[in-house]
């Protein structure tokens, strides 16, 4: 569903992505760990061309979207929802019309088709109750699952989550998790990264664990957290637990 082949990112003289492959299959939630700096972030955001790969080459759903032109990237865009640490909702818009939005502006639904869908996601979130209410009105968590929402609504063949929950109190954490497990139990494909080691125990097939630009180790949460082969992935797990 999403694979990165030999991924490098350089910005200026920095070194960040030095050859980057991963195969993330349908269904599959591939959690990522790894110390600040190790280019997580950076990884995600060349899944949809938020940043351009210096070279190597990243697959989604059988297209080649390093390939793409520029003019093709919206389209492409649509089938990589993305979650950030912040929320980013319209402030000055209802809930029901954050989650509609690109419904209508990207894909052309009709307002009745695309607020149906939303309040569908918004369900699925456990937020139909608040459609109308504004984004202030909302807690930190609640705010997050309407970004899911909206990301949702549009079809997305794989989900890309960068520290969903680390912007998060503590008590809102859980609310946000839940939703991505329900998701994984729908077949969703994701990749996540984050901190949430139990998480990642509970909720991912397969963990990555990037250091230095490259992936260094990967495997089961059993074997990664188990049973950790590499002494920089031994050590970067003794400093986080
Ligand atoms: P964290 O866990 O702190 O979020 P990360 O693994 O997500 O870290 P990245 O944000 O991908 O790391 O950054 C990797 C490296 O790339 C860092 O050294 C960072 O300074 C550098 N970097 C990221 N974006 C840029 C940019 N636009 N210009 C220059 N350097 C950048
Ligand atoms: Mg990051």
């Amino acid at each position: 569903m999403l694979e990165v082949i030999a991924l490098e990112k350089r910005f200026g003289e920095t070194d960040v992505l030095k050859s980057i492959d991963l195969t993330v299959h349908a269904g599959e939630l591939v959690f990522v760990i790894g110390p600040s700096g190790s280019g997580k972030s950076t990884m995600l955001r060349c899944c949809n061309r938020l940043e351009e790969p210096t070279s190597g080459a990243i697959m989604v759903d059988n297209e080649r979207i390093t390939d793409i032109t520029r003019h093709d990237l919206d389209r492409m865009r649509l089938k990589v929802g993305m979650v950030f640490q912040g929320f980013h909702l319209y402030p000055h818009m209802s809930v029901l019309k954050n989650v509609m939005l690109a419904q209508v502006k990207a894909l052309k639904r009709s307002k009745p088709e695309a607020e149906a869908r939303a309040m569908d996601m918004l369900d699925q979130v456990g937020l139909a109750h608040k459609a109308a209410a504004m984004p202030a009105e909302l807690s930190g968590g609640q705010q997050q699952r309407v970004a899911i929402a909206r990301a949702l609504a549009l079809d997305p063949k794989v989900m890309l989550f960068d520290e969903p929950t680390s912007a998060l109190d503590p008590e809102l954490v859980g609310s946000v998790l839940r939703v991505m497990k329900q998701l994984r139990e729908a077949g969703m494909t994701m990749v996540v990264v984050s901190h949430e080691m139990e998480f990642a125990r509970e909720a991912a097939d397969r963990v990555v664990f990037m250091d230095g630009g490259y992936v260094v180790e990967q495997g089961t949460p059993e074997e990664i957290f188990g049973a950790p082969k590499s002494d920089r992935l031994k050590s970067f797990l003794s400093r986080v637990s």
